[in-house]
């Protein structure tokens, strides 16, 4: 959904439709790299600085595009450093993004929706329901205007499709997204590997994100039979366990990469000594890497995190079993940025 104008946003555009656009108003067409690193290199907000363009040309942009900036409403910086990033869009929606702070660099996750269809029964985002798919230039801007505000934008290395929304859901635009925010020519310059698209399992979009962009893969498996993974993560009963994992083994990785498989240890429902057991059994065939995150408890939430000897024994049969394993501390959780936990603030101040 874009807004009803005849000025378009610049970063709705792939590369190609911009070429084509220049094309059918007889500009040349190694313009579209110029715009685009003045865009994304230089963070330009007018067509009017781009220096190394023709005057008229810069005229018959401004009059047809705008290089848009989202409204940051609000930024909470949380105890343990993260900051998280409250965005207005222009229809009064809003979307939340979070910077995290790692030893020498920053992740930022970014949403990929308003609200989650997915309906996850451990995951706060869903609670709050489907309001609409982000543009493409919803999804690029949350990158584009953090690493703006950054004292060392270098200092921002990965980005984490983990916040609001189910990103397969949103297919074109996100695949649109990633493919600019990984583009080094004229773009904002990611490596590949520090990409990370996370998904609840939407089966059949894997082999045509195979296709489509070059990022690393994570899957939110949370549960090691249908049984449970169906209470979990409805998705579970469109695309059992044995579609999904088969998907995944048919992914082809890039050498010495792998899938993230995310696993909430959820206490008395995920965490026993067979659940270890089993998983590590049911990924043997996949290259797979494994992040245990133990479940983040809210108000009202009807799960529990396990203690810490289950939480480190469910890891160490893991790793007996040659995993990598990774338990991932949800960061950011005195300001509701931690995992699943995005959006109710956002509807609390939408509605203010
Ligand atoms: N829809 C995508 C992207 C969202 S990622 C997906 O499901 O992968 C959000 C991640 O946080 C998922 O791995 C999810 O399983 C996890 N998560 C959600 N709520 C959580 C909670 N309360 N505690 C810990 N992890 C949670």
């Amino acid at each position: 959904m874009i807004p009803e104008s005849n000025i378009t946003n610049i970063m709705e555009l792939t590369k190609d439709q911009l070429i084509s656009w220049l094309k059918d108003h007889d500009i040349e067409t190694y313009r579209a790299k110029q715009i685009m690193k003045w865009i994304y290199f230089r963070q330009a907000d007018d067509f009017n600085i781009m220096t190394d363009i023709k005057k008229e040309i810069r005229q018959l942009l401004s009059l047809n595009f705008t290089i848009d900036r989202l409204e940051k409403k609000q930024v909470e910086t949380s105890q343990d450093g993260s900051r998280k990033y409250l965005f207005k869009l222009f229809d009064e929606q809003c979307i939340e993004s979070v910077l995290i702070p790692e030893k020498n660099y920053y992740t930022l996750c970014i949403s990929s929706q308003v609200g989650c269809a997915q309906g996850c029964r451990f995951c706060l985002t869903a609670k709050g329901g489907f309001v609409r798919n982000l543009t493409k230039g919803e999804i690029l801007a949350q990158v584009r205007d953090i690493m703006n505000g950054l004292d060392d934008p270098e200092k921002l290395k990965n980005i984490v499709m983990m916040g609001m929304g189910e990103p397969l859901a949103n297919y074109k635009n996100v695949v649109g997204a990633i493919n600019t925010i990984t583009d080094a020519e004229c773009g904002l310059s990611f490596s590949n590997n520090k990409v990370t698209l996370s998904t609840a399992g939407l089966a059949p979009k894997l082999p045509d994100l195979n296709q489509d962009a070059n990022v690393n893969l994570a899957i939110s498996l949370n549960a090691t039979d249908n049984k449970t993974r169906d209470m979990l993560m409805p998705i579970n009963k469109k695309y059992p366990l044995e579609i999904l994992l088969d998907a995944c083994r048919k992914y082809r990785l890039p050498p010495r990469q792998s899938i993230m498989f995310e696993y909430i240890l959820l206490k008395d429902i995920n965490d026993s000594y067979d659940n270890a057991n089993h998983l590590a059994e049911l990924l043997r065939s996949i290259k797979a890497k494994i992040n245990l995150i133990p479940f983040n408890e809210y108000e009202g939430s009807e799960f529990r995190q396990p203690e810490e000897d289950v939480i480190n024994n469910f890891r160490e049969i893991l790793r007996k079993n040659n995993y990598i394993v990774i338990t991932r501390r949800s960061k950011g959780r005195d300001i509701s940025a931690a995992c699943g936990q995005l959006r109710v603030r956002a509807a609390i101040s939408n509605n203010a």
